[in-house]
């Protein structure tokens, strides 16, 4: 029997009506959510994400507040910009689109966010505190992904998860994450990169795999058992001649015989993807609501 066909989309919309019913509580209450957004640049994928991040924002009832710089802005200035959002009362969450152009130090702009607006959970204090299981903004993406596994009733508890990639956006927390002494934690974990000899020897043995490479076909069907989860996070540009745009996005699995041996599959796109702007909008809200709570 195929997989189950994980729909990020439907889930996210339901997480996002979730959302959206709490920011209007909490504006009716004074307390409108905002989300503090710098651009710098013309990259174009960087401004298509920011702006279905600015949209989304709208959608949920957050209030935000977009600053596009221009490509050569000085570190200076930046860092006066994510200042005046740190003291500005109305913002709860403040997201510096990555990458930056290469005269600006990223470790600089991230440390430089006041770590309880930091929802992207980037800022080394957030990162710490996740790792040591204290109360913090955790990364998007890996949130994103816990998100799918519980909404679909997958049990983590207890399960052998092999992770593929090591970033420090994705890989190394979602990775950290599901090993946390939590209940959507608890599992058995592997970390998997370019240093692992025989990749497959690992994600044969998973309940779980989540691929997060950035290559596609980096996992194939011989390389799962029967009746695994297989998340796929990766998003590559594949040449398509027969698209009008003449590639398609394609994650970092064999999709097709995956489908017919998995138990449940992320599609690319409308799998994880949907997911990340989701707990953006989520950790935003929790920001706010916990300034609102701090006020009462
Ligand atoms: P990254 O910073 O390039 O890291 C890739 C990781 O994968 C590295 O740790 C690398 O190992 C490892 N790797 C690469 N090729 C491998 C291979 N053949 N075998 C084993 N490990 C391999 O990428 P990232 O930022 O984590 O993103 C990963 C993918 O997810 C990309 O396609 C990105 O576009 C996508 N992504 C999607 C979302 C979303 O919202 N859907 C969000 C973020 C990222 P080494 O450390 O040894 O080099």
């Amino acid at each position: 029997m195929p997989a189950q066909i994980i729909d990020g989309k439907q889930i996210a919309k339901a997480m996002r009506e979730e959302i959206r019913e709490e920011a209007l509580r909490l504006t009716a209450a004074g307390h409108q959510p905002g989300l503090g957004v710098v651009l710098v640049g013309e990259d174009p994928a960087s401004q298509s994400y920011v702006s279905a991040k600015e949209k989304a924002c709208e959608e949920a009832g957050l209030y935000s507040d977009d600053n596009r710089l221009p490509a050569d802005v000085s570190e200076a200035d930046l860092i006066a910009v994510v200042e005046r959002l740190n003291a500005d009362e109305r913002i709860h969450g403040i997201l510096v689109q990555l990458p930056l152009p290469a005269h600006i130090n990223e470790g600089r702009i991230l440390l430089a966010i006041d770590p309880d607006k930091d929802v992207d959970g980037f800022h080394p204090m957030n990162v710490g505190k996740m790792l040591i299981g204290e109360k913090a903004f955790i990364p998007c993406t890996p949130h994103g992904v816990v998100q799918l596994l519980v909404r679909s009733g997958i049990t983590i508890a207890g399960s052998h998860v092999v992770v593929v990639g090591r970033s420090n956006i994705v890989g190394k927390p979602v990775a950290a994450l599901l090993a946390r002494k939590h209940e959507h934690g608890n599992a058995t974990v592997t970390l998997c990169h370019t240093g692992t000899k025989d990749i497959g020897s690992f994600t044969r043995q998973a309940d779980i795999v989540i691929v997060a490479a950035g290559r596609p076909n980096t996992l194939t069907a011989d390389m799962i058992r029967e009746g695994a989860v297989v998340i796929d996070v990766g998003v590559n540009r594949v040449t398509d001649e027969t698209r009008k745009r003449g590639y398609r996005l394609a994650g970092d699995v064999d999709y097709e015989p995956i489908l017919e041996k998995a138990s449940f599959v992320t599609p690319v796109p409308g799998g994880v993807g949907p997911m990340t702007i989701t707990m953006l909008l989520f950790n935003t809200l929790e920001s706010a609501r916990m300034r609102a709570e701090s006020h009462a």
